[in-house]
């Protein structure tokens, strides 16, 4: 594997976060669309959120044990939630409500295969816009034991059925796209993967917009990019696959508006690993550029040696 691959898609996610959340507090009727990372209602430009934090904090867990152990992935996230770990500012912000009870569980001393919720109203993108690690982590594994991992991953915070699936398409989506498939033919690779993995499980009905095969095609109105996790996928996905490098492609998705710095996160995680060319100027205005670079480097070190 590449090793700018990993290093461009985990740049990806932190500045797809630090360029929408200027517009993540923003009615989008209100909102003008950015064009580069700007100050936001959280801080000087540069600042970066949950969706950066807990997808290092991922990164961290896998390169520190040297591959995948739950209960470390989630001591990370409760010291990111307690302590601040993995932050610009020294304190964590910008925390889902699921997210924020499962931390809570977690702080209680319950098991991380019990701590995360699943109702109707925990289907938020709180673990989607962290999963990327695992497309690196699960490459050469065989497709069940990738998506046991990515199950318990967002498990730790989001356990709903539905939610779980929209984890697993980014995760097939992700591997085709690693595996060097064009995004076009990894898109319906991905549906090809998903509809067989999942033809009996009745939450495939939620994705039918996806695998349909055609969500490059829908105007931008009929793209709803909120903080459910099934429109941030649709809005990544629509994303990626109508834009022609990580620039226009990480812009068009913030320029979404609504959940715009998770639909950044997740979209740039896509883009980075496809197009390899995360503006330069994005990544240098990072607040604590030395601790991103230190946790990706080395993350990129450990796989992709
Ligand atoms: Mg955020």
């Amino acid at each position: 594997m590449d090793k700018s691959t990993v290093y461009n898609s985990l740049w990806g996610v932190v500045a797809g976060d630090m360029l929408g959340l200027k517009n993540s507090t923003i009615p989008k009727k209100d909102m003008i669309p950015v064009t580069d990372i700007e100050d936001s209602h959280f801080g000087p430009a540069g600042t970066w959120s949950d969706d950066s934090s807990m997808t290092l904090c991922l990164a961290e867990s896998l390169t520190t044990r040297r591959g995948y152990d739950v209960n470390h992935v989630a001591e990370r996230f409760l010291k990111w939630y307690e302590q601040g770990y993995m932050t610009p500012i020294g304190t964590a912000f910008d925390i889902g409500n699921t997210t924020r009870k499962a931390m809570e569980n977690l702080k209680k001393g319950i098991s991380p295969y019990q701590s995360g919720l699943n109702g109707e109203f925990d289907n938020g993108n709180g673990s989607l816009m962290r999963m990327i690690a695992l497309v690196f982590l699960t490459d050469s594994m065989p497709l069940q034991n990738a998506l046991v991992i990515s199950n318990e991953v967002s498990s730790i915070t989001h356990a709903h059925k539905r939610t779980l699936l929209a984890c697993a398409f980014y995760l097939m989506l992700g591997r085709y796209l690693l595996k060097g498939e064009t995004k076009m033919l990894a898109y319906k690779k991905a549906c090809e993967e998903f509809m067989k993995t999942y033809h009996n499980n009745h939450e495939i009905s939620h994705f039918e917009r996806i695998l349909d095969g055609s969500i490059s095609q829908l105007v931008e109105d009929q793209i709803s990019s909120s903080g459910y996790s099934i429109h941030s996928l649709e809005a990544a996905i629509w994303s990626f696959l109508n834009g022609r490098n990580c620039e226009e492609i990480m812009l068009a998705a913030v320029n979404l508006g609504e959940d715009s710095d998770s639909v950044g996160a997740i979209t740039g995680g896509l883009a980075g690993l496809y197009y390899r060319d995360v503006p330069r100027h994005w990544i240098d205005r990072t607040i604590k550029k030395p601790l991103v670079d230190k946790v990706i480097d080395n993350f990129m070190n450990f796989i992709a040696h």
